[in-house]
């Protein structure tokens, strides 16, 4: 029986602004941004980052803005980017007027080193009349030297101070066309700014861990972060800020809201089984076999990779398609049910073939193609692997034997 899509907590609710064409906040879904790491006056470079950030799921796209060439570069760029822009501005009040000279359709200024009442409302009051949204970046590592005084250090409630300060500004001219974050590269800090700020305000917030780092461990700490606000319902566009490729960092968001259900699967997802004592294959060889042929077609299904047809297909019966092993012949299954048997050696193809099959005619019509004698065989299988194998593959009986005998032994 299908049940409908699981997701996380409730969202909070917000004010919405519009970042170009994207929604941000008041239950729009959640974006992903990332941001380029060319020269941002290198128009051509700029723009082919971009287009490969976009294709692997960016909604909206940052670009420095720390010099003229830098704004000039962004002239050229917003008409021709396949998503908004938001222009990145420290320091330098004039390259925030340059920007939107420009055409950009958000600003994100750092309250840390864009410090001066006049300069701020001067950009805020520009914004506005262009209906140019800003975010508000505070970042712990540039907090506003006053604020760290004053609160002993970049806490939580320092942060949120700092975006606080910002805010009265920008309400002298009338501009609340506002989003907020309050990144801290430190992850438990992070997640309670950003809690103390959710219960302050109601703008929608933009999420990070600042400075996160190569993958692994900055996926890892860029996860945590996010993905707890998110499944406490906060957040309504997020960054993952790693130091590496910056398309890693727009398929990492993308893979972080489809997970948790608050995106539609725009691509594949690939789930395979730790392996075991009982794995029939090469698991992870196969797994990422499938995965590079598979990727190149991108299709919005999710397909498993199983070591054992003794438990893999009733594992993976949530997948919309996946194999399992044993016996030198792979299982083929959809939705857990067996659809064909093909050699060890095939299987990869077979799989790759099958979700073309899928995507192209639907679940419902493959499974009505199934081979008559496959479930018969998989069960075969399956038995005959129980009889060689045993229920205990790993050997725990015997091991837990050999440890009682041990301590009597003692
Ligand atoms: S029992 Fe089979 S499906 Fe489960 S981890 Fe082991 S090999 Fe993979």
């Amino acid at each position: 029986m299908s049940h409908p899509p699981v997701s996380v907590a409730s969202r909070r609710s917000t004010r919405q602004i519009m970042v170009g064409k994207v929604p941000v906040g008041g239950g729009a879904p959640v974006s992903v941004q990332s941001m380029t790491v060319t020269k941002t006056a290198d128009v051509e470079g700029t723009l082919a980052q971009i287009y490969a950030l976009a294709g692997a799921g960016a909604d909206i796209v940052r670009c420095t803005c720390n010099e003229t060439a830098a704004a000039e570069g962004l002239a050229q760029i917003v008409p021709r980017s396949p998503v908004p822009i938001v222009a990145d501005v420290h320091f330098h009040h004039e390259m925030a007027l340059a920007a939107l000279e420009a055409g950009v359709s958000c600003l994100r200024l750092n309250p840390g080193n864009l410090r001066k009442p006049a300069e701020i409302k001067n950009i805020a009051a520009e914004a506005k009349d262009r209906g140019v949204p800003i975010r508000i970046g505070v970042n712990a590592g540039s907090l506003h030297p006053e604020l760290y005084k004053k609160h002993g250090g970049a806490t939580p409630e320092a942060l949120v101070e700092s975006a606080q300060m910002e805010l009265a500004y920008f309400a002298e001219v009338g501009f609340d066309d506002v989003k907020v974050s309050v990144k801290a590269s430190n992850v438990a800090l992070m997640i309670e700014a950003y809690r103390l700020l959710a219960d302050t305000v109601d703008y929608p917030l933009h999420l990070g861990v600042t400075e996160a780092g190569p993958p692994p461990g900055g996926l890892i700490k860029a996860t945590a972060g996010i993905a707890t606000l998110l499944a406490e319902g906060i957040g309504d566009t997020i960054r993952y800020s790693l130091t590496a490729d910056p398309v890693e960092e727009a398929k990492a968001g993308r893979q972080l809201l489809e997970a948790l259900g608050l995106r539609e699967r725009k691509g594949l997802d690939l789930i395979a089984c730790p392996s075991c004592g009982r794995a029939e294959i090469d698991v992870i060889g196969v797994a990422k076999a499938a995965q590079s042929a598979l990727e190149e077609r991108n299709l919005p299904i999710q397909v498993a990779v199983m070591g054992c047809v003794v438990n893999g297909p009733g594992e993976a019966r949530e997948a919309d398609l996946g194999i399992a092993a044993g016996r030198h012949r792979g299982h083929l299954f959809i939705k857990g049910k067996i659809v064909r048997v093909v050699p060890e050696d095939e299987m990869v193809e077979a799989l790759v073939a099958e979700a073309d099959h899928i995507v192209a005619e639907g679940v419902e019509a493959r499974l009505a193609a199934a081979d008559a004698g496959a479930e018969a065989a998989a069960e075969d299988d399956r038995r005959a692997l129980l009889e060689s194998q045993g229920d205990d593959v790993n050997s725990s009986e015997e091991r837990i034997e050999l440890i009682h005998k041990w301590l009597e032994e003692e």
